[in-house]
């Protein structure tokens, strides 16, 4: 009989099969994957470099990252957090870098340093990697049985690390779990307009872009006013808006997006203030530069093209002098600056990157353990909990801190 049957060959998986047998080198650990190949997404993560975690070294601030799951994080990552996975992989012998905006990745750029790293130990340590074994059910009489491709493997505990599995969560809810309904996060917002085809290629470094939801639709959706609202990097494509502050929307507004069936409105602005604030610069500006053409004194750091996009649409005549303008135009000029309202149709995979939102009801399962509240001896870590974050090596970090936490208890 095993001591520990791990179902799953992804991140979580190995991660808490090594640091389990590491712990307790008597307990019999196998690792059960239903492909013909384990640690499928840790090869393709980060566009192939693997973006293990973040350098965001605060718990209370990184538990922000995770519009599902923040609460519960914050006592994992008190056990093992990023600072622990840096040393974790670098006692192993892998350098990792820190990129400018905080991602870490290996130094090699190659996510086969990650992949190798976690067979080496599997290989070192002696753990089974049993693949193209599908778990098909779980039963507890006593003790686990767990059929797999109709054979009965009898366990002590099991850890379910079966990602985003639909026919898993299936499994789990027969065992009386809920399972809270799986949705798409991180992806980028279709937009078909002239206003997007014509600025395609910009980039903008800091903009803010606002979720515009109903009242009724702003109560059901459970989201805060500042939650609607995010900031970030923003980047027009040949198919509407992508770049950071779309990512985060798509993910805190995961499940509402969803129930709009991706068929909504926002707000974009360039010069990141109120309108009344903008408005009053405005202005400042027509009385200290009457004379010069509003088409040609981009503010805000706006770029060009988005300034000149915005004037054309806001005046009639695109030569206007800034003493040209009426108190009424710089109104409507200011409104659009500080807001453009864009009509978004559907969403967009980004990179190939993507999470799912949803799972496992984390009311279900003990965090202090990572063990089912329902079913003693039966854990979780990874995709297949209702966590999920926002792009930059959280998700890989939230697994690998569960798995920890998990061979720490058993
Ligand atoms: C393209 C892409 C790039 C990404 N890049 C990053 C990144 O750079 N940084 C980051 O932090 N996150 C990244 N993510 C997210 C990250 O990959 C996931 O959060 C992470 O892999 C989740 O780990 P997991 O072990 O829970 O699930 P997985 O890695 O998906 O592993 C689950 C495993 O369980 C197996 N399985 C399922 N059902 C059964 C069954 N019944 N029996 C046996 N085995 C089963 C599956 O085949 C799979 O191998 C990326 C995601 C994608 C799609």
């Amino acid at each position: 009989m095993l001591d520990l049957a791990i179902i799953g060959g992804g991140a979580a998986g190995f991660f808490a099969a090594i640091n389990a047998k590491r712990k307790h080198p008597n307990l019999k650990v196998e690792i059960f994957e239903k492909s013909k190949t384990v640690l499928g997404k840790v090869r393709i993560s980060g566009g192939g470099r693997c973006n293990v975690t973040h350098a965001c070294f605060d718990n209370r601030l990184l538990v922000s990252y995770y519009p599902r799951g923040n609460k519960e994080l914050l006592s994992v990552f008190e056990r093992f957090n990023t600072k622990d996975t840096v040393k974790w992989f670098e006692s192993r012998g892998i350098v990792l870098k820190s990129e400018a905006d905080g991602r870490i990745f290996p130094i090699t750029d190659n996510s086969e340093t990650i992949v190798n790293c976690f067979l080496d130990e599997c290989d070192e340590l002696k753990i089974p990697i049993k693949t193209l074994r599908s778990v098909k059910s779980i039963e507890k009489n006593g003790v686990f049985q767990l059929n797999i491709n109709d054979e009965i493997v009898e366990a002590r505990q099991v850890l379910v690390a079966t990602g985003s599995s639909d026919a898993f969560w299936q499994i789990l809810k027969g065992l009386g779990h809920k399972i809270i309904e799986p949705v798409p996060s991180l992806f980028t917002f279709n937009i078909e307009n002239d206003f997007i085809a014509e600025l395609m290629g910009l980039s903008v470094p800091k903009a803010s872009v606002k979720l515009l939801l109903d009242k009724s639709q702003l109560k059901e959706s459970r989201l805060s006013q500042s939650d609607l609202t995010q900031s970030g990097p923003l980047l027009i494509t040949h198919w509407g808006l992508s770049g950071p502050a779309i990512l985060k929307l798509s993910s805190i507004a995961a499940r509402m997006l969803n129930q709009l069936q991706y068929r909504f409105e926002i707000s974009v602005s360039l010069s990141n203030l109120k309108v009344e604030d903008t408005l009053d610069f405005l202005l400042k500006i027509k009385a200290e530069h009457p004379k010069k053409q509003v088409v040609n004194t981009p503010l805000f750091n706006i770029p060009q093209r988005w300034w000149q996009r915005i004037h054309s649409l806001t005046f009639v005549n695109t030569f206007n002098t800034w003493s040209d303008a009426s108190k009424k135009d710089l109104l409507k000029f200011a409104e659009n600056l500080s807001g453009f309202q864009l009509e978004v149709d559907g969403k967009s995979t980004f990179k190939d990157e993507f999470v799912t939102a949803g799972g496992v009801d984390l009311k279900e399962v003990d965090f202090k353990t990572m063990q089912s509240k329902i079913i003693p001896g039966l854990y979780f870590a990874g995709e297949v909990l209702n966590i999920d974050a926002l792009t930059g090596g959280f998700n890989f970090q939230a697994a690998w801190s569960e798995a920890w936490v998990i061979s720490d208890n058993l």
